[in-house]
């Protein structure tokens, strides 16, 4: 049909092709070729204070690893001796004695290399969780603009990135430790005393071939750490691709509701097809880029050692034996066994790389929001709040929300904010919290600069029960004493608050009383009982300063009147800055002020009662 936008998720059906992106393009680029070791070095520095928390267990893996690679350096050996002593007539003892030790170097290997696993998961997986107890701990003291600015990090990607790609670092993690052991037991140590000998016998036999074959090392190390590079980014783009999906789904399934009621399966079910798709996308040319890479080297690894055969026929024709070519040969297998060994390791910490780079990325503190080490703690507070010449705009090239506002409460006075939606009330709101710093001027509390106060005072003795109502999944009386969750929730107080605040009666009537579970979110109540959990959240607290963000707008006319006078009550020895559009609400208030254009305005009490009530309405700041 017309009306449909032509990129429509509705314009089913979704036909999915395979983008070209997915065909691995190999380009040069000298800028992305200098950063790689650099970065790579960057990232193992992240890690490495939790690796060396979980040495021990290292240490013992690679222990574990040795003496397994040891075991099997003998077991080899003794294999072909043990049959060919079978064949020839030797004593049944002495065969049993050499099957007895042949099997206990089988056992001795089997539960080494056991261990060395074990040991070494221990210690990718711990160093994991470490890392996502401290990265979730950083999150948790981030600036709000990182969760809800207009670049603000989806709840979702953070999800993913703290769960799904942490686990994908343990992989990487467990990969590293465990090759790296081998690659120099098996590979390096061994074959570099050897290739001292082969080179020596190389360099007798040509030292122009001998100058052509080391050419292989440099130039396979440069490949691999191409390759690399291109491996990270494509793994940044499938770790992206995934981390859309997720924001996505965490978005729309807490919306499922609002989904239904419009009939929104058939087009979120595109947006979804659409979104797991390009992950689809991703992926594959992540897994074929890993593919390519062995074969790429091994093309190489090849090429060059049909040019070295072919040129020493060519060049030396006559001079060499067979027997030289086959040193030559050797040397050279032995000198890129342990390049490729590197490389695989090189390549698997290249595909981590990404995961561990977004996981940190999370703890960029940028939060202009610092306590000061000398902040103090204000123990008793008396509930003067003052707002001097304060500006304040969330993005930088965007208008002021507040333009130099004056605002200064007396202690036990009850203040009305109105104003239209958008205003910035609730900006207000956030600058009092210290949740966002102040563009210019400064907010006192009791005449303290709340930059000087610690925040978690400050936030103890400012109350808020805030626009949007959050409620967790957990008991009534864990959400109303959220605040002592750590610590010991007095039932008493909850009991007090939720009857201050009117919810105590429905409360009672749930099935386990305070017990009762709320679901995710407060799912299993009403928008009024939630609403009223929050009201009785705030009182809990029985801070000096209480901000009723808009808290009665979910509620019907009787509960409203009941919080009304629960606020009327709180009056009486609170602070009390009341948001509000209903007149009534408005009218409890000593005084009251109209936040308009940023600006902030005293209105005369006369205003809503005489004829001037209807341009407030009509401004949308009184219903
Ligand atoms: P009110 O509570 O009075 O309705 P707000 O304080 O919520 O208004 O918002 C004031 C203005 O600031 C609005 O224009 C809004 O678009 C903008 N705004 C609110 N939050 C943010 C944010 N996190 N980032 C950028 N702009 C914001
Ligand atoms: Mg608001």
């Amino acid at each position: 049909p017309k009306f449909l936008h032509f990129n429509s998720p509705l314009n089913l059906p979704f036909i999915p092709r395979l983008k070209p992106i997915n065909s691995v393009k190999l380009s040069l680029n000298p800028q992305t070729m200098q950063k790689p070791l650099s970065k790579t070095l960057e990232t193992l520095t992240k890690l490495k204070p939790f690796l060396q928390t979980n040495h021990r267990s290292i240490l013992l893996g690679w222990l574990c690893s040795s003496v397994s690679v040891f075991s099997l350096s003998q077991i080899i050996p003794k294999i072909g001796s043990f049959s060919s002593n079978l064949t020839n007539n030797v004593s049944v003892s002495k065969l049993r004695d050499q099957g007895l030790v042949l099997g206990f170097l089988v056992l001795v290997k089997l539960v080494a290399r056991y261990w060395q696993q074990a040991f070494l998961w221990e210690a990718a997986l711990r160093t994991v969780y470490q890392m996502r107890v401290f990265v979730f701990q950083k999150v948790l003291e981030r600036e709000l603009g990182f969760f809800e600015g207009g670049n603000g990090v989806s709840s979702g990607d953070i999800a993913y990135r703290i769960t799904a790609e942490a686990s994908d670092v343990a992989d990487t993690v467990f990969a590293l430790l465990n090759v790296s052991n081998r690659v120099l037991l098996k590979t390096i140590v061994p074959s570099s005393l050897q290739l001292f000998a082969m080179a020596t016998q190389m360099l007798v036999i040509s030292p122009s071939l001998s100058l052509i074959s080391a050419m292989v090392v440099p130039c396979m190390a440069f490949v691999i750490a191409y390759l690399g590079e291109r491996l990270r980014k494509i793994s940044k783009r499938a770790h992206l691709s995934i981390a859309t999906l997720a924001a996505y789904l965490n978005e729309v399934l807490p919306a499922i509701l609002f989904v239904k009621a419009n009939s929104g399966e058939l087009s979120e079910h595109a947006r979804f097809r659409k979104l797991a798709f390009e992950d689809l996308s991703q992926c594959l040319a992540k897994k074929k880029m890993k593919a390519l890479i062995p074969v790429i080297v091994q093309i190489i690894y090849f090429g060059v050692l049909c040019i070295l055969c072919i040129g020493s026929l060519v060049v030396s024709c006559g001079s060499f034996d067979g027997c030289s070519i086959v040193s030559f040969v050797t040397s050279l297998i032995l000198l890129v066994e342990p390049i490729q060994g590197v490389g695989k390791a090189y390549n698997d910490l290249k595909q981590g790389e990404p995961a561990i780079e977004r996981i940190f990325d999370l703890t960029k503190l940028k939060s202009e929001v610092i306590e000061k080490p000398d902040a103090i703690d204000l123990d008793l507070v008396k509930g003067e709040v003052k707002f001097c010449d304060v500006s304040f705009k969330y993005v930088d090239n965007m208008p002021l929300v507040l333009d130099g506002l004056n605002l200064s409460i007396r202690p036990g006075e009850t203040v009305a904010l109105v104003g239209p939606s958008g205003g910035g009330k609730t900006t207000l709101v956030k600058l009092l919290l210290r949740l966002y710093e102040p563009s210019t001027g400064s907010i006192l509390v009791d005449n303290h600069n709340i930059k000087n106060i610690r925040l978690e005072s400050l936030r103890r003795h400012v109350g808020l029960v805030s626009q949007d109502i959050i409620l967790f999944s957990g008991t009534v009386a864990e959400n109303i004493g959220y605040r002592d969750l750590m610590t010991y929730i007095d039932m008493e107080r909850v009991e007090r608050a939720a009857q201050i605040a009117n919810a105590d009666e429905f409360v009672r009537k749930l099935p386990e009383g305070y017990r009762s579970l709320i679901g995710p979110r407060g799912s299993l109540l009403s928008g009024g009982q939630k609403q009223r959990l929050a009201i009785a959240r705030a009182l809990y607290q029985n801070s000096s300063i209480l901000v009723l963000d808009e808290a009665t707008s979910a509620l019907d006319s009787r509960s409203e009147l009941l919080v009304r006078q629960a606020v009327e009550r709180l009056m009486e020895n609170h602070t009390v800055l009341v948001i509000a559009h209903r007149l009534e609400t408005i009218l409890m208030a000593d005084r009251i002020f109209l936040l308009q254009d940023g600006k902030l305005q005293e209105l005369a009490r006369s205003t809503f009662l005489a004829g001037h009530h209807d341009s407030l309405m009509s401004t949308g700041v009184v219903i």
